[in-house]
């Protein structure tokens, strides 16, 4: 199976309104999750919800604290291992993920990611002692959330980095891509989320995606990066597309997992980017498709070197409430 999605179109405001869409999606899965350990274990239905709201929080602080090189510098120092020698912009993809272990060591390592799973924890310690939560149910349900969908980020983060990873085959995916490797560009200070972005956008740290790596030869390809050493003005002159196709990957998407030879969790992620992607579509169905506007940015046109298009966000839930006005 290829990727075959079509023609989708690469303005703003089209790559805008498909990632309000993944994150509605996410929203769902978060909902229909809370639900399931409502009637289950009998957990408050306020109590996923919270817990998601309290991790992008918490999750926004600590990547945001991962690339202040004043605060704790051996997390930073982690941190930027992975953005500037692992996957430097012009080596983004690559086609097994490389690890970034030499450039840890164990205090360094925990530094960098104590914070995160700190933050979490506290999380769950603030609503067990103002009492929101008083069941070792709750707790467990609160724990073993944050645990997949952690372990799932993480995932994802990784196949954001993988040419031909199976995800390819999902539109959305390249969205968020074409977010992360903005992240990866300039001052990597903006686009600290992976699939939510709502804290990017009330902390102005949203910027435009850049689809690059989706449907140009060789830009951000490990194996291509010989090639285009030397050409910096050919990069920056690129042209836009005009097909429409940019989200059509330059090689195939791999196959998808199956249970014996790859395992229960990746074969588990792939449900979650499923269901994600139906959610996408019915979103898509129900709310109609994105209005482009005549002062629109094509997302295929990538930022200038040094020079990174931010979003302006006209506050958190008037981004939303536009969605809404669609349909
Ligand atoms: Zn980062
Ligand atoms: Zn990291
Ligand atoms: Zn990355």
């Amino acid at each position: 199976m290829g990727f075959t999605k079509g023609k989708f179109g690469s303005s703003l405001s089209r790559a805008k309104w498909r990632v309000k869409r993944v994150m509605m999606s996410m929203w769902l899965l978060v909902a229909l999750r809370g639900l399931a350990s409502h009637v289950v274990v009998g957990s408050p239905l306020w109590l996923m919800p919270m817990l998601y709201l309290m991790g992008l929080v918490v999750f926004h602080a600590w990547h945001w604290m991962a690339h202040q090189r004043w605060l704790l510098y051996p997390a930073y120092k982690v941190h930027m291992y992975h953005h500037w020698r692992v996957y430097p912009p012009r080596r983004f993809l690559s086609k097994v993920y490389k690890n970034d272990k030499e450039g840890r060591t164990a205090w360094s390592s925990f530094c960098h990611d104590g914070p995160l799973y700190g933050g979490m924890l506290l999380n769950i310690i603030i609503l067990w002692t103002v009492g929101a939560i008083n069941r070792w149910h709750d707790l467990s349900v609160a724990v073993l959330s944050y645990a997949c969908v952690g372990s799932w980020s993480n995932w994802l983060h990784h196949a954001l980095h993988i040419e031909g990873h199976w995800f390819e085959r999902y539109v959305y995916f390249h969205d968020l891509r074409a977010l992360h490797y903005t992240h990866h560009q300039g001052t990597a200070k903006h686009n600290y989320g992976f699939l939510d972005f709502g804290m990017d956008m009330v902390d102005g740290s949203l910027a435009k995606p850049d689809y690059a790596l989706s449907n140009n030869e060789g830009i951000g390809r490990n194996d291509a990066q010989e090639i285009h050493i030397g050409q910096k003005e050919q990069l920056l002159l690129r042209r836009p597309s005009t097909s429409n196709d940019e989200h059509i990957s330059a090689v195939k998407p791999g196959p998808l997992p199956n249970l014996a030879k790859d395992g229960l969790k990746e074969c588990a992620f792939a449900v979650v980017a499923f269901l994600i992607e139906i959610n996408v579509g019915i979103l898509g169905l129900l709310l109609g498709v994105a209005q482009e506007g005549d002062s629109d940015v094509d997302c295929t046109v990538p930022h200038k070197k040094g020079d990174i298009t931010m979003l302006e966000v006209e506050g958190f839930w008037a981004f939303f409430a536009a969605a809404f006005e669609m349909a």
